[in-house]
Formats: C-alpha cells, sequence, structure tokens
C-alpha cells in the first residue's frame, strides 16, 4: 500500500513507481541516490520502525531541478524517523481493535447458540415434553448448531483470504441452475418474504467457482431476507453485460437500505451497522468481506445502489465464458 503526492500522483506514474520499488535493491537506499533508476527520483528512503521496514519514502527531484542539501537531507531523515513510528503505533493500535472486534462478536456469536443448545439439551434430558414441543427443542438445538457451523466457516475462509490461501476452482457454468438452488434454500427460511427469479434470455454460461458462487448467491440472498424484516419482494437477476463481457447478478431487497455514509464500510471485516433497525439482527460482519474477495478473485466485481427505509440491490459481475476463453 502506498500514497503519492507531487510529481508521481497519475496512475501510469504510480504503476512506475511501484515498478521501480520492486526491482530496487539494497543499493538504493539511502544516503544512495535514485536517479540512476528514474531521473524523475532523487531518493528511496526506507521507513524504519524498530527493526521493521513500515515502507519507502520516495523523494521526486526538486521541480527547480536543485540539488538536496545535507540539511534537507538531515531533516528528512528527522522526519521520517517519527513517521515511521507513528505509522508503527497506528498499526498496531488497528490490530489491536480489529482483534477486540473479532473477540467480542466471535464470542457473542458463538457463546449465544451454544448456551442455546446446552439448555435445551438438558430440557430434554431432564424432562419428558410432548412430542411437539420435543421436536421445537430439537429444531432449536439443529438451528443453533448451524449458526456455529456458518460463523466457524466465516472465520476460515477469511483467515485463507489472509493468509492468502484460498482455492478458486474455475468452471465454466450454467448459473441458473446454481441460482434456482439457493434460491430454493433460502425460501425454506421465510414465510413473510416473496421471491422472484428473473434470467435474461440469452444467458451465457460465466467463468466462475460454482461452489463459491453459489455461497455469495445465498449470502446476498439470506442478507436481503434479514435486513427486510416486514418482509417484501427479493429479487434474484441475472442479465449479460455484452460490452464487458460478464455476467451480472443481482440480489434486491425492499428492507431498511444501507445511508451513503455506511455503503463506504460495508466491505470491511466484522463491520456491521449499528442502527435502531438491525438492533437483533444477528451476524458476524463477515459476509460481504467474503462475497468481495472471493467475486475479485474469480475476475468480477461486487456493487450496491440502496436507498434508506426502501431498499438495497447487490450487484456482482462475473466473467461470460466466451470462445477465447472456453475450454
Ligand atoms: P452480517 O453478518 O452482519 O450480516 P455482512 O458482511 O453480510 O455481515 O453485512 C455487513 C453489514 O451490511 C450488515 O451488518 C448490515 O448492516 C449491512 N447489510 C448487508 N446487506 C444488507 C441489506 N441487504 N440491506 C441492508 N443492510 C445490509
Amino acid at each position: 500500500m502506498y500514497t503519492a503526492q507531487g510529481n508521481f500522483t497519475a496512475p501510469e506514474k504510480q504503476q512506475k513507481l511501484t515498478q521501480i520499488l520492486l526491482t530496487r535493491d539494497s543499493r538504493f537506499e539511502y544516503p544512495n541516490p535514485a536517479s540512476s533508476l528514474d531521473t524523475e527520483l532523487a531518493f528511496l528512503i526506507p521507513l524504519v520502525a524498530g527493526d521493521k521496514e513500515m515502507g519507502i519514502l520516495c523523494l521526486s527531484s526538486k521541480t527547480t531541478r536543485q540539488a538536496f542539501s545535507s540539511d534537507d537531507i538531515y531533516l528528512i531523515q528527522g522526519l521520517i524517523s517519527v513517521a515511521a513510528v507513528s505509522l508503527r503505533n497506528a498499526l498496531l493500535l488497528r490490530e489491536v481493535s480489529i482483534r477486540d472486534t473479532f473477540i467480542s462478536i466471535a464470542s457473542h456469536e458463538l457463546r449465544s447458540p451454544l448456551t442455546s443448545i446446552i439448555g435445551y439439551a438438558e430440557l430434554l434430558l431432564r424432562r419428558q415434553p410432548p412430542e411437539t414441543t420435543r421436536q421445537q427443542w430439537l429444531t432449536h438445538i439443529v438451528d443453533n448448531g448451524k449458526r456455529i457451523t456458518s460463523m466457524a466457516d466465516d472465520l476460515l475462509n477469511v483467515t485463507r483470504i489472509q493468509t492468502g490461501k484460498v482455492s478458486m476452482k474455475l468452471e465454466h457454468v450454467d448459473l441458473p441452475e446454481i441460482l434456482n438452488e439457493r434460491l430454493d434454500m433460502v425460501k425454506e427460511t421465510s414465510q413473510k418474504h416473496e421471491f422472484f427469479l428473473k434470467l435474461d434470455a440469452g444467458l451465457p454460461k460465466a467463468l466462475v467457482d460454482p461452489d463459491k458462487f453459489g455461497q455469495v448467491v445465498q449470502n446476498l440472498l439470506s442478507n436481503a431476507v434479514k435486513y427486510s424484516p416486514n418482509g417484501g419482494l427479493v429479487v434474484l437477476s441475472a442479465n449479460r453485460d455484452a460490452t464487458r463481457n460478464k455476467v451480472v447478478v443481482s440480489v434486491s431487497d425492499r428492507g431498511i437500505g444501507i445511508s451513503p455514509e455506511d455503503q463506504e464500510f460495508l466491505f470491511i471485516t466484522f463491520h456491521r451497522i449499528q442502527r435502531p433497525e438491525t438492533r437483533g439482527i444477528r451476524g458476524s460482519g463477515l459476509g460481504l468481506y467474503i462475497v468481495k474477495e472471493w467475486i475479485e478473485a474469480m475476475g468480477g466485481s461486487v456493487w450496491l445502489e440502496s436507498e434508506l427505509n426502501k431498499g438495497s440491490t447487490f450487484f456482482v459481475s462475473v466473467p461470460a465464458s466466451n470462445s477465447s476463453n472456453l475450454n
């Protein structure tokens, strides 16, 4: 990750800078000038805190073309060492806050279903309830067991993403089959909602990991149900985007909607919107992060349109199969 100002702000220059940084070696670190790598670059100065390199300051040549004086360099060096320590502290703080959020969400999301399972199992051990009550208690046990499994799966998937261990098995797939299957699964979970599947007539196959794509669709559908607690229409659509050679799948609901400010943070791990309307709706805040990471790893993208208290539509685009990538 880097930020650029001055001479290297333009995207093509940033690309050039990235290339230089990737090819640099120890010869070019401060105080050696970097002008041998690029005439616009004066110095590459590592930001070191303790024994850790936090980043590199790339100084371009002065616009006046004058050389840097030794005073300039002392000043820059002093500022850089303070910046490196501040950066390290900020990163440490962020790590601690992510860990705290993780612990509080994970413990709540694991503990409360476990307490429920133990409670109903103990009741079953001690009492002889009528058959309908017994069925209800067993259903609670199964549902809460599923909640724990789903939380554990989310955590495992996040770990795989963050350690670069996601394995994508891309195949040329007919999407309607997957969409129908996942819609049927989510339909089972709500009697309040009406569900509708809308498919483009000439829908091409798509190049996706079928299992992960199915989980993405299911995730968006269950969010649509969860975040429209008063019910309403949930529409699952698939369309061809011929200009970009993509298939676009969308899920829309008539639920609580998301404000423009909140939309910015939706795809970050553990981020859950805190509003009176979301109180009591369960979740880990990991679903949309996984959706985005997986879809991008399939060569697609994710976006949304939403209006507060009116509803939301989430879109995912994935590469369409065509003669050049069909085999
Ligand atoms: P969660 O497990 O909390 O549902 P997600 O990562 O799937 O986690 O979603 C992150 C947050 O985005 C949710 O907590 C919710 O506030 C918001 N959100 C997701 N989908 C919708 C939707 N269809 N309508 C309104 N808000 C949504």
